[in-house]
């Protein structure tokens, strides 16, 4: 096997054993400061010029930087940072492409806190979006673009209908506007897609979910692909001096184009949002993320698999009103292009009757646990247009069939026909 083989990586990119007594598992580094030796020493390491020392914990911590250096790596990226939660992930990702102000364009059939941030909140601070309900709109998408636009923003997988966005042709679109294609890839892990090997420049994750696999912890990743030019005069923030990034007493100047080179990007991410605005990521919690990556292969695997024969089920039950699930669209050229391996464990459906119904099937369900959340080791049931997505404005839930009959489900590790078996009994006695 390939030493960069996917598999290899998520079981030891960005760890050496030999710098950690040789300990197997990734030792969690669970202190806020690190010893500075002397003031020689302490000097090059606050000046970044001893990499592999750390000064305190919001600057940087072991623990975390193997997850950094082992995202990247599965990603296919020159690096990534990881923070406290996939929304400080997406939110500094916008804050750093778009600082100063601007416009970004991005899809309404989206995470509906993302779309929430995006319509009621960076406003607030001079980022105005343009938001499309087809995704795969090129048109209307060329059409937006204007001087100060600073990005297209899409989630690789729609939470929850699955729509899949076409992401080589965004990224023709955007790099022909000299503007970064940033993809939110949650839903389907780096093990089902890769963005950067479709022309994507940024990946966001809440690692909460299916890259963690286990619904133990919070967090949130940020990826570069390093191929972005911030040079190409749209984005001032890049090229101007920095104060830290400089000396003032011997008079030396930087700014993150000069110091970073092509990965400008992802360092000003965490010098400066991380360290100034915090969101950091605890090292015991990036050692569950590092767990539950050692395993995303077989568990994704079996996943897909079962959420295929759910989906199955779903569409002839006479109960069940519409799919929402891409992975069963056989017809669908956007999954042979991109998801080889399956689409990936999450799926919605709108049940027929009236939220009755809806209430009978969620308290009937014995092994699908009723909380929202998806990627979890167990199967998880949620109905999104009162909880994950109650942010979302009727006007656009009713674009995207999301309404208060949409069940949204994120299939575990259980055995598929007990869940199925669970399922079938939950929908006879919700209409019974
Ligand atoms: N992006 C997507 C697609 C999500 O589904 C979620 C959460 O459900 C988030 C981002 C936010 O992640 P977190 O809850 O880790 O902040």
């Amino acid at each position: 096997m390939a030493k960069d083989s996917f598999d290899t990586l998520r079981v030891h990119a960005g760890y050496k054993p030999e710098e950690h007594q040789f300990a197997s598992s990734v030792p969690i580094y669970q202190t806020a400061a690190f010893g500075l030796s002397n003031t020689d020493v302490a000097n090059q390491i606050v000046a970044g010029k001893l990499p592999d020392r750390f000064d305190y914990s919001r600057d940087g911590n072991p623990t975390v930087h193997v997850l950094e250096q082992r995202i990247a790596a599965l990603e296919g990226g020159i690096d990534a940072v990881a923070v406290g939660s996939g929304m400080s992930a997406i939110s500094f990702t916008i804050l750093n492409v778009a600082e100063g102000g601007g416009r970004v364009i991005a899809p309404t059939n989206i995470y509906g806190s993302s779309l929430d941030e995006f319509r009621n909140f960076f406003p607030k601070y001079g980022i105005n979006f343009d938001l499309v309900d087809d995704v795969n709109d090129f048109a209307t998408i060329k059409s937006l673009i204007q001087e100060d636009t600073k990005a297209i923003y899409v989630e690789s997988v729609a939470n929850p209908s699955t729509e899949i966005s076409d992401l080589e042709e965004l990224a023709k679109i955007a790099h022909a506007a000299k503007i970064p294609l940033i993809v939110d890839n949650t839903f389907p892990t780096p093990y089902l897609l890769r963005p950067f090997e479709h022309g994507a420049d940024i990946d966001v994750y809440s690692s909460t979910k299916g890259i963690n696999g286990h619904g133990n912890a919070l967090s949130g990743l940020i990826v570069d692909h390093g191929n972005f030019d911030w040079a190409n005069g749209k984005f001032p923030q890049f090229e101007e001096d920095e104060f830290i990034l400089g000396d003032e007493e011997s008079g030396e100047k930087n700014s993150y184009l000069s110091k970073f080179g092509n990965a400008a990007f992802i360092n000003r991410i965490r010098s400066k949002f991380v360290r100034l605005l915090g969101s950091v990521l605890g090292p015991t919690d990036a050692y569950f993320v590092l767990l539950g990556l050692e395993t995303i292969s077989e568990r994704l695997n079996k996943q897909v698999a079962s959420t295929v024969a759910i989906a199955k089920f779903l569409e002839s039950n006479e109960h069940v009103e519409s799919l929402f699930y891409s992975g069963t669209e056989a017809s669908n050229p956007l999954v042979a292009k991109y998801f080889p391996k399956g689409v990936g464990s999450i799926l919605s459906f709108e049940l027929k009757g009236d939220e009755t119904n809806i209430a009978k099937l969620i308290d009937n369900v014995q092994i699908f646990s009723y909380l929202p959340n998806i990627g979890d080791a167990k199967s998880l049931i949620v109905n999104p247009g009162r909880t994950t997505h109650r942010e979302v404005p009727q006007a656009i839930r009713s674009k995207h069939q999301l309404n208060n009959q949409t069940i949204r489900l994120s299939i575990g590790l259980e055995d598929v026909d007990d869940l199925i078996n669970d399922l079938d009994t939950a929908i006879t006695k919700a209409f019974s």
